[in-house]
């Protein structure tokens, strides 16, 4: 007997076998693939606004938005109408624009500590490079990094920390040489009493200090009161520089970044996702005695063909202004705030222990019955129930980013009908998990 119903493939699971043969993995950058969660990803076909529709039709709710790339939410008319101008005019020239003294400019007007910015195209160049800078200005070798913050997948940081407080770093991939992270150190993050153990011992070798600061990339994870300003008066008192990694939280959490929300001032940045819209830009900057030691006005090497695209500086500009008319992070704010709170009840009506947290346009829960402070802590909560979550709210129209260890966003065009409708879901998915 056969059972005609029984096998559907659908186009997505198509498309990602084609891939499967040409493309590692199918995909060119590995969350993507549904690794964490199990199932087969969706293939995008478009975006509009709050949503975004596969290549078999069905339509989601967006909390993904190109890992935070989209405040606007998918082709905004501001956005659509930059590339579109830009593009006719010719798309790269390997030779300076005006473009990039505007988007520079609107980069230093709202980032309290950027006093000059370099444009990269991604955020891991942009990491590497600050680093660079920091070991040359410095004269110093050591990098400390917190257990769970991701900068990127430049050798240097690709690191995980061994047991005790403070340990030499490990590889956390083949082919980064033990040589490359022999100066890398990782300690827990929030953890005040490592830091300040580290900097008694190790202080006056330590280059600079790199940290997110919201953490993003172990699930959203707040810095304690004390964690940044600490950090803030160690490597000031010992001659360290203070890198902000605010690729994610950079022109999201607020418009100065978590920098202005925080009050404190780092003395280099590295920014991306919000900073192009949706195009390939990242950037890093800082105070301007230590960008100006950066070549060709000083000596540290750093290069691009496309750094300071024309398409991705004219997205770029558009987005940041349309995200510097009033109201919009409060737009984001409620959003998150509405989200984070919505899972919380859902997860209280269905006696399901749950962490939330948002901040800006970021937002994110762990299934943990505690609070969530560390990537330990973050690996603690319930990987098993998160899997069950996110397959019950895709079944439903709600994509999620496909790991415990990501955070969520909203756009300004994530209105109340979407969420209205994601918070039903959410009600559904918790039952149903
Ligand atoms: N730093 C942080 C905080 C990030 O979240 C990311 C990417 O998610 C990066 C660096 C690396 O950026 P990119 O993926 O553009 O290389």
């Amino acid at each position: 007997m056969t059972d005609d119903s029984a096998v559907t493939v659908t186009r997505s699971e198509e498309a990602f076998a084609a891939a499967q043969r040409v493309i590692p993995g199918g995909v060119n950058s590995p969350v993507r693939a549904f690794g964490s969660v199990g199932g087969s990803p969706r293939f995008i076909a478009r975006g509009k606004g709050a949503l975004v529709w596969d290549v078999d039709g069905t339509e989601f709710a967006d909390y993904v938005l190109s890992w935070g790339a989209l405040p606007l939410g998918h082709a905004h008319p501001a956005a659509v109408e930059a590339i579109s101008r830009q593009v006719v005019r010719g798309a790269s020239f390997g030779a300076p624009t005006e473009l990039e003294t505007e988007l520079a400019e609107l980069i230093v007007a709202a980032m309290p500590a950027v006093e000059m910015v370099r444009f990269v195209s991604s955020g891991t160049e942009a990491v590497m490079s600050a680093i660079r800078l920091a070991r040359a200005a410095t004269g110093r070798h050591l990098i400390l990094k917190f257990d769970g913050c991701y900068h990127g997948h430049a050798d240097a940081v690709l690191v995980s920390a061994g047991s005790g407080i403070a340990t030499l770093g490990l590889p956390d991939s083949p082919g980064v040489t033990a040589g490359a992270v022999r100066d890398t150190m990782s300690i827990p993050y929030n953890d005040e009493a490592a830091l300040e153990h580290v900097f008694a011992r190790r202080g006056g070798e330590i280059a600079a200090v790199i940290v997110e600061p919201v953490a993003g990339n172990m699930g959203l994870v707040l810095p304690g009161a004390n964690f940044l300003p600490a950090i803030r008066r160690l490597t000031a008192s010992h001659g360290a520089l203070l890198i902000f990694d605010e690729v994610m939280t950079g022109a999201r959490v607020a418009a100065g970044g978590a920098q202005a929300l925080f009050a404190i001032q780092p003395d280099l940045t590295c920014l991306g996702k919000v900073i192009g819209g949706g195009l390939p830009v990242a950037a890093y900057g800082g105070r301007a005695d230590l960008m100006r030691q950066m070549a060709p006005s000083g000596a540290v090497y750093q290069a691009g063909t496309l750094s300071g695209n024309p398409l991705a500086m004219a997205c770029g500009i558009a987005t940041m202004r349309e995200m510097a008319r009033p109201g919009c992070y409060e737009k984001l704010r409620q959003a998150s705030g509405r989200l984070a709170d919505g899972v919380r009840e859902s997860c209280t009506r269905h006696g399901v222990p749950v962490q939330t947290a948002a901040v800006g346009g970021m937002w994110g829960f762990f299934f943990s019955s505690e609070p969530v402070t560390d990537f330990t802590g973050a690996k603690r909560s319930d990987i098993a129930r998160f899997r069950r979550f996110f397959h019950a709210c895709l079944d439903r129209g709600v994509y999620l980013p496909p790991s415990p260890f990501e955070s969520c966003f909203v756009s300004t065009a994530h209105g109340n009908d979407v969420i209205e409708r994601t918070l039903a879901v959410f009600e559904l998915a918790v039952a149903a998990s």
